[in-house]
């Protein structure tokens, strides 16, 4: 049969947590907590779903919940964005993603990505009739070489992809990042698709640099957020998209026909949590610095060496003391005969330079990650 993404396999996510469960090796490769999300949280979906929210909800998302999400975006980014005309809520943000992709690519447009990018984006574009553009973010940092955006942007550029807080590399993006991204798309026909679903994991007193914030750039931005992250529950598939009136106009002729909507009890379960524990988000930059130092405390002493994280639950590790191998052979070593699951870097890349790093999760248990780093100070 002919494939519409003939060079698309199995995303790297699902391989690797496969072959961690395979091997019974510790699972720190797909990013995941393996601690419960809030007691009060559960609490609430049980309670609506006990009260027989069980039918559609509306196709934009309750408007108990998307009122929160104004609240929210007013009280971290200033903005005060208008809950009927540019919230959605969406069954997780790769939804989001492709929701606003297949609104704005037309066959021939071309998308800029940065690489290691990931791995939905090109997908979607394909799908589109998009051309994806790849441009390496600069190691060791990863940070954009902005001169090379303004040399790849053409006529036919309709969307640049942003990342920020970044995975893999946990790197964030600064207010002069925003505002060359802001100078270089002014007076042009370019749109920005903004992936914040780690806006709550920035670390080291930083702050998280969301398109929101920049009066400019949200009025060409689609802002993706999850729940998913933010209230450990990525089995939830529950997220959303801020972006202006017209651009939710588009972005819903889409979305009311890929998932029309999403399930009714957590969304009224997310709205009360939401009002109720704001506390929640506002601990969670300090909960997963925390996380990060400890395992980068565990880590001292191993071979590995760790490039710093400022943001999201990622650690990326060079193993080039301990191994030559290509990173996703490495990665495959490493869970069966080490017993520790990583993610590869390469599968990210459209090339990927020569380097030896892989991806630890750290959003786990201590005592999951004093397990694993066990194993791995002995290598
Ligand atoms: N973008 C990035 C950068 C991610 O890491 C993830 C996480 N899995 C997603 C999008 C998708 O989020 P969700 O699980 O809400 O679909
Ligand atoms: N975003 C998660 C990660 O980076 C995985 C998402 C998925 O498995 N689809 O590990």
């Amino acid at each position: 049969m002919r494939s519409k993404l003939p060079n698309t396999g199995t995303t790297i996510f699902t391989v690797m947590s496969r072959m961690a469960q395979e091997y019974g090796a510790i699972n720190l490769s797909q990013g995941f907590p393996d601690f419960d999300c809030p007691q009060p949280l559960r609490e609430r979906v049980s309670h609506y779903l006990n009260d027989r929210r069980n039918q559609y909800p509306p196709m934009t998302g309750i408007p108990e919940l998307r009122q929160q999400i104004a609240i929210k975006v007013r009280d971290y980014y200033g903005f005060a964005a208008d809950m009927d005309q540019e919230v959605t809520v969406t069954s997780g943000a790769t939804e989001a993603l492709f929701d606003a992709i297949q609104a704005t690519v037309a066959p021939g447009d071309e998308v800029i990505v940065f690489d290691p990018a990931y791995d939905s984006y090109e997908p979607a574009v394909t799908l589109a009739g998009g051309r994806t553009v790849h441009i390496p973010l600069q190691l060791p940092d990863f940070s954009i070489d902005w001169s090379q955006v303004k040399d790849r942007l053409s006529p036919r550029t309709r969307l640049i992809i942003i990342n920020t807080p970044h995975n893999p590399s946990g790197a964030v993006m600064s207010r002069e990042d925003m505002d060359t991204l802001a100078t270089l798309t002014r007076d042009r026909d370019i749109l920005v698709l903004s992936d914040e679903v780690y806006e709550h994991m920035v670390f080291d007193g930083g702050i998280h640099e969301s398109v929101l914030r920049h009066p400019e750039l949200r009025e060409r931005s689609f802002a993706v957020f999850s729940f998913g992250k933010t209230y450990h529950a990525t089995g939830w598939k529950l997220a959303y998209c801020v972006t202006p009136p017209a651009l939710t106009t588009e972005f819903r002729k889409v979305h009311q026909f890929v998932t029309f909507t999403s399930p009714s009890f957590i969304q009224y379960a997310l709205a009360d949590f939401m009002r109720d524990c704001p506390e929640h988000a506002r601990e969670l930059p300090l909960f997963y610095q925390e996380k990060r130092d400890t395992f980068v405390q565990l880590m001292t002493g191993s071979r590995f060496q760790l490039t710093p994280s400022r943001g999201t639950y990622f650690q990326l590790v060079d193993y080039g003391n301990i191994s030559r191998l290509p990173d996703a052979e490495f990665a495959n070593w490493l869970t069966r005969e080490v017993g520790v699951a990583a993610i590869p870097l390469s599968p990210f890349y459209e090339k990927a330079p020569e380097s030896t790093l892989i991806r630890f999760c750290f959003c786990k248990d201590d005592s999951t990650l004093q397990a694993a780093t066990k194993l791995l100070r002995a290598l």
